[in-house]
């Protein structure tokens, strides 16, 4: 049999499937973890079940949402397990109706049945199942109670009779247009067709027109609204029968918004939060481990290299190896360590709760840069890694916003950014690592809000989506689920270098090790890389003060993968000659050599918002539908970066050598200020002229 687990967000519908199916999808506790149906089978039967994304109704929204109904419509479950949260059972209720209205056979899982007591609430369940008229079961999925008598109901053939909940004029008319109508979920259908739903035709019922008019001319308001009021009055009156709760709990979790969401500390205390997630990573964790990963990568290095000699290799195959692929997976390995922490810092977020309450702090400041709340936690999500953040956009509504978010996802530095700020960072601001990177992250969100700014105003032009309404209660995080997430997370990363990044660096090195008469072991600047990077380093002068090609290589290998950075800059300063030490990526004699602190931080700003990983561009594709779109996005990108990075290595090399000119600075930025708004005026004048007038110049 086929089963689908439908219900809102965050209402332990993943909890149940895992318990079920003994599978391991993500858990979370805010909203768009499930952004894709999962299948298994329930353990001990051949029940098919599918976890379907959350949805508060069936008539579709958003991309989720659309998902889930065309699941229930042209899978055909024949058992829908409703999953409800006990504790707020009215706003769970109104999907519950229209499931109602469906065919299939629906039981109801009370869920959360564990936080019932805490809360003061008392459910009766027999009467909930009298007034619905489907089957109901108190369960808790994260107890692992009350479970199996539900999948004993999902064999049971009989069903209850439904109530109906319309009043009699309605239910009429209900009664007439099904009879017109075949195949399955007629009541639904018919319910839809009064609600005049564009995606089902009223073509084959007769009199259609009629029976709404006469319908119609019996209220004061549109049949959509009346419908709504009906549903909305049964679940009022089902509560008051079933319900009963003690006044005035306040939860743990009310106490603890007091302070998180006060409107004076709560944003200091989001910006203290996000500081220590990211000075935990990057600065305290990172600077000590890479540097001691990075020793034994180069005494594992050495070993290899001595071992492979006495075994008689050639010399080039020696360099291969050592250089090519140990340096270079060495490279990105040694950034585990912090990797772990940050992951786990993100994962513990999600899981408390605390990332929901992030996304209702920033709603109305969002809202006024044509994003709601909702966008924010595809930015941090995206710190983790950009291509899930890009996917996670799915969970906003409108398609406009949906869309700019995918494009400003990659402008936050993802973890695999992160050893290119922690390199850079720690060699060239030494003590003031720290800052430096947390810096970047602070330059990025002010680049995020510039952008969007600019972007709402312009290109995407449109209705924000509706406002964040509910929260989750605050959860401790189960140990299980975020261990296993930053495991899963950090195996990825390897499996990233052992196969991307090893194929990069073996070309890498294979570039850097021959020229183009195919000789090998010469000087690394008659290499063939060289003579690539040669002839493009100008594009990169600019933000770099040099003719720089192994910096010009190293940044368009970020194309393929941003550890890549790192790694082909450890792979070219380990072969270049003068270099003792192989890790010594800016020594002089490197192709790296003459790296300044205004160049350094330029370059990170360049690969920190130019166009993000293929598998990142892959995802903004499949996001924002075609490949024109995808290549305009990526252009705007790149552009970005480029002309920030040059920006800022034109002011900071001035301010490293003692000529900057304040004075100079505030008349060019006045002067790019004012091209930049009369650019933008013009372009939505063209817009404005074309969505009012039909006989401007670019409609003829
Ligand atoms: P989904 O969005 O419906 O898939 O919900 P999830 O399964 O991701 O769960 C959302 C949050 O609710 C997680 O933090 C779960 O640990 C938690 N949760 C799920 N079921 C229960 C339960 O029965 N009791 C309690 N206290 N928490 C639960
Ligand atoms: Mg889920």
């Amino acid at each position: 049999m086929k089963v689908a687990l439908v219900g809102n967000q965050n209402s332990g519908k993943t909890t149940l499937f895992n318990y079920l199916t003994g599978m391991n999808a993500k858990i979370g506790n805010w909203p768009g973890v499930t952004i894709e149906k999962k299948t298994g089978v329930i353990k001990g039967t051949k029940h098919e079940i599918t976890d379907l994304p959350g949805i508060y109704s069936l008539s579709p929204y958003s991309i989720e949402e659309d998902i889930s109904r065309k699941f229930i419509f042209e899978e055909k479950p024949d058992v829908i397990i409703n999953i409800v949260d006990a504790t707020s059972l009215e706003r769970s209720l109104y999907l519950t109706t229209q499931l109602m209205e469906l065919d299939s056979k629906v039981i109801i899982a009370l869920n959360m049945a564990d936080l019932l007591e805490k809360k003061g609430i008392k459910i009766d369940e027999k009467k909930l199942e009298e007034k619905l008229g489907t089957k109901v079961f108190k369960i808790s999925a994260l107890k692992e109670t009350g479970i199996d008598e539900i999948v004993k109901e999902i064999d049971n053939k009989e069903d209850f009779e439904r109530t109906h909940i319309y009043d009699s004029n309605i239910e009429n008319a209900l009664s007439r247009i099904s009879c017109d109508l075949s195949g399955m979920h007629k009541r639904f259908i018919s319910i839809k067709l009064l609600e005049l739903d564009s995606r089902f035709s009223s073509k084959n019922i007769k009199n259609f027109e009629n029976i709404r008019n006469e319908l119609e001319k019996n209220y004061d308001t549109d049949l959509e609204e009346v419908i709504a009021t009906e549903r909305y009055s049964f679940i009022e009156k089902t509560k008051a029968e079933c319900v009963k709760e003690k006044e005035n709990i306040v939860t743990f979790s009310d106490k603890l918004d007091k302070i998180l969401l006060n409107k004076w500390i709560a944003f200091p205390i989001f910006v203290v939060v996000m500081f220590l997630v990211y000075y935990l990573s990057v600065g305290v964790v990172g600077s000590g481990t890479v540097d001691w990963v990075g020793e034994h990568m180069d005494s594992f290095g050495e070993w290899v290299g001595t071992s492979l000699e006495s075994a008689g290799t050639s010399e080039w195959v020696n360099s291969l190896v050592v250089d090519g692929i140990i340096a270079g997976v060495g490279a990105v390995l040694g950034f585990i360590p912090q990797l772990i922490i940050l992951f786990l810092c993100i994962s513990l977020l999600e899981t408390t709760g605390y990332m929901s309450r992030i996304a209702l702090l920033f709603d109305k400041l969002f809202r006024k840069l044509g994003m709601s709340g909702k966008s924010l936690i595809p930015f941090i999500v995206g710190s983790g890694c950009s291509v899930p953040g890009i996917m996670g956009t799915r969970i906003i509504e409108n398609q406009d916003e949906r869309e700019m978010t995918s494009i400003l996802v990659p402008f936050i530095p993802c973890s695999a950014k992160l050893p290119i700020i922690s390199l850079f960072a720690g060699y060239f601001f030494g003590e003031n690592s720290g800052i430096a990177s947390a810096s970047l992250y602070f330059f990025a969100i002010i680049v995020i809000i510039v952008s969007a700014f600019i972007l709402s105003r312009t290109k995407f032009k449109h209705v924000s989506s509706s406002y964040i309404s509910e929260l989750p209660e605050y959860k401790v995080p189960s140990i299980k689920y975020v261990a296993k997430d930053v495991f899963d997370k950090v195996i990825a990363f390897i499996k990233r270098a052992g196969s991307v990044i090893m194929i990069c660096s073996i070309v890498i090195w294979f570039l850097l090790s021959f020229s183009f008469k195919m000789e090998y072991g010469v000087d690394i600047e008659e290499s063939m890389l060289a003579s690539i990077g040669k002839s493009i380093s100008w594009v990169f002068y600019p933000m770099l003060g040099q003719n720089n090609w192994g910096a010009t290589v190293s940044a368009i290998q970020g194309l393929v993968a941003k550890e890549q950075v790192v790694s082909s800059m450890a792979v070219i300063a380990g072969l270049a000659e003068d270099v003792e030490e192989g890790t010594q990526i800016f020594a002089e004699g490197t192709p790296f050599a003459g790296i300044t602190m205004a160049s350094a931080y330029a370059f990170m700003v360049f690969n920190l918002f130019s166009a993000p990983c293929f598998g990142a561009i892959g995802a903004m594709q499949r996001e924002l539908g075609s490949t024109k779109r995808m290549l305009k996005a990526v252009l705007f990108q790149t552009t970005c970066a480029w002309i920030l990075a040059t920006l800022v290595y034109q002011i900071g090399s001035r301010i490293e050598n003692g000529t900057f000119n304040i004075a100079n600075v505030l008349i060019i930025g006045a002067i790019l200020i004012t091209v930049i708004s009369i650019c933008i005026s013009k372009f939505k004048k063209k817009k404005d002229g074309c969505a009012s007038c039909p006989y401007c110049d670019s409609c003829k």
